[in-house]
């Protein structure tokens, strides 16, 4: 006779019977052995000891064996899921040492290899010689200042003596804001800066206005539409053409070199009387390729002096429009190119490497920053 449930014959389930746990350990180990890597040990724990996994499963049909099967399927299935723990873990460990070899290997710094090196960048030449420029009149006490560069056209011509019918007021030459009756102009100087400075601030005035100025010219090696100009402007009782001569002197010698000698010849601009163009000493030859055929100077072109810019003394008209006293007051002026300076500095002869951007140009300059 047989009893439908046989309190010693575990068989009862199939799941529990030693092949199945065996076939279940089998592939157990099997996919562990052949995980690649963590994420894929991490499916396959899930899959073959997790909650929902066959061995799990199994294990819970445990319950339902009578009390004497218990402890032998207990027995069988305590071990079948210790050796997949076992080899989880023995997996687990041996691949977490690959992969600290292989992050020690490929996270390796080779200090020896030399660096990628990113280029350094640096001002341009001309902002540099405008500030060196600008440096010779701050030790003499002058102020910088600065004003709009889309400047009243009465800042740009009217204060400045240039009457309405001078032809550098027509679009010839000018860049009007909108159009021509607009009144507002790309500032073809620096000088509006002069008068802003005469009406804004106290007397004694003493200030030097570097910028960017705007011409309709073509780009060419001697023209450019955009270009840099330095003024200089001194009010302040007694000031003479004397206190000019050497204020130039003093700035020759600071951007030539010591002993550089300058020239004033009579000219004529409508913001200053007397006026005078500004010459310098040609700095290569020092005037000595003049009536010298056998040794020429390219740089003056044997003249023995180069423009530099101009200069005079500021009309009372402009210190009125100012609302200076001229009976008290006088004051000098003058201004010159950056670009021309940087010209005779440097020996550059095209215009257009100064604009251009090309680094090959710049770097000859050095990298000031
Ligand atoms: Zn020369």
């Amino acid at each position: 006779m047989s009893a439908p449930n046989n309190p010693y014959d575990p068989v009862g389930v199939a799941s529990l019977e030693a092949e199945a746990v065996d076939s279940m350990v089998a592939e157990a180990l099997a996919a562990i052995a052949a995980a690649p890597d963590l994420g894929e040990l991490k499916a396959v724990r899930l899959a073959h000891a997790g909650d929902r996994s066959p061995l799990a499963l199994a294990n819970r049909e445990i319950a339902a064996l009578p009390p004497a099967a218990k402890a032998e399927a207990g027995k069988r299935m305590g071990a079948a899921r210790a050796s997949v723990r076992d080899a989880l873990d023995s997996r687990q460990a041996d691949l977490e040492a690959e992969r600290d070899a292989r992050v020690l290997v490929e996270e390796a710094v080779d200090v020896t290899l030399p660096t990628r090196r990113s280029r350094r960048g640096a001002r341009h030449p001309l902002t540099t010689l405008m500030e060196r420029m600008c440096d010779v009149f701050i030790a003499m006490g002058y102020e910088v200042a600065e004003g709009p560069e889309a400047e009243a056209e009465w800042f740009n011509f009217d204060a400045l003596n240039v009457p309405p019918d001078h032809p550098a007021r027509t679009m010839q030459d000018t860049f009007f804001v909108g159009n021509e009756s607009s009144g507002v102009v790309l500032r073809t100087q620096t000088s509006p800066i002069q008068l802003r400075a005469m009406l804004a601030r106290d007397l004694p005035i003493y200030v030097v206005a570097p910028g960017r100025v705007f011409r309709t010219d073509e780009l060419d090696a001697t023209h450019t539409p955009v270009f840099h100009q330095i003024e200089g402007l001194a009010v302040d009782e007694g000031i003479t053409m004397a206190h000019l001569r050497g204020t130039l002197e003093h700035l020759a010698e600071a951007m030539f070199g010591a002993g550089v000698h300058i020239r004033l010849r009579p000219s004529y601009f409508p913001f200053t009387e007397p006026s005078a163009e500004l010459d310098l000493e040609c700095f290569v030859c020092r005037g000595a390729s003049v009536g010298n055929p056998d040794a020429p100077c390219r740089t003056c072109g044997s003249e023995g002096w180069i423009e530099w810019g101009g200069c005079g003394m500021v009309n009372p008209r402009v210190l009125r429009a100012a609302g200076i006293d001229t009976d008290r007051y006088s004051g000098f002026a003058f201004g010159m190119g950056v670009e021309r300076t940087l010209m005779f500095r440097h020996g550059v002869t095209d215009m257009r490497d100064m604009v251009e951007g090309d680094v090959r140009f710049t770097e000859a300059f050095g990298v000031e920053v």
